[in-house]
């Protein structure tokens, strides 16, 4: 497995990130009046790592909800309509939302939970993904924060998944292995 980026990029892109997104919403009127916190909801399993360290290196109030849903149904590349298995528990009406994903890929996550957290009526939907696949994404698609840009290639580690292993890992690697998820460049 070839690291693409390492912890150490990892936590520093994170860092700007959260200076980007607490300097958007302190510039916001309506937080500088209310203080009203920002929902924001990770999808869940992929954005963990990604969502608490960004969330902790926030200064703006936070809330936090997770959300499930079924994309790849575990096999690497097999493509579906994305399905909201498990919603937020928060009360969305006219909530600020920050949206939290490890990756925009093809942009259906995003699009399925955008129209889902459309009702009952947020008082707005931003999106921060800590990666793109800046090649593939129709434009029209968006994330208002991004992290990478990275190459259209199987990435795994800080959350990202092959067949649900290494999430674990610490940094982000470009996949290279078989079906079995054997890793063939470690043996
Ligand atoms: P999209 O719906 O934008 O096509 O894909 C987003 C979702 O697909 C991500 O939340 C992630 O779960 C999965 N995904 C897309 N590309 C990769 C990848 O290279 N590695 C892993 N582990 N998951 C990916
Ligand atoms: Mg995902």
């Amino acid at each position: 497995m070839r690291t693409l980026i390492d912890a150490e990029r990892l936590q520093a892109r994170i860092s700007d990130m959260a200076l980007e997104i607490d300097s958007y919403y302190r510039g916001q009127d309506w937080y500088r009046m209310t203080q009203e916190p920002v929902v924001v909801i990770g999808v869940l399993a992929g954005a963990m790592f990604f969502m608490a360290d960004l969330v902790r290196k926030l200064s703006i109030r936070t809330k936090l909800d997770f959300t499930r849903m079924s994309t790849y149904s575990g096999k690497a590349t097999t493509v579906q309509q994305p399905k909201i298995i498990c919603p937020p528990a928060s009360r969305l009406h006219d909530a600020h939302i920050l949206l939290i994903d490890d990756i925009l890929d093809t942009g259906r996550t995003i699009g399925v939970l955008r129209t889902h957290l459309a009702w009952p009526y947020p008082e707005d939907v931003k999106t921060a993904v800590l990666l793109r696949k800046s090649d593939k994404v129709p434009y029209d698609v968006k994330a208002d924060f991004i992290g990478f840009d990275i190459p259209d290639e199987w990435v795994v580690g800080y959350g990202l998944d092959y067949n649900g292993l290494y999430r674990e890992l610490p940094y982000v690697a470009v996949w290279s292995g078989d079906e079995s998820g054997q890793d063939q460049s470690k043996s």
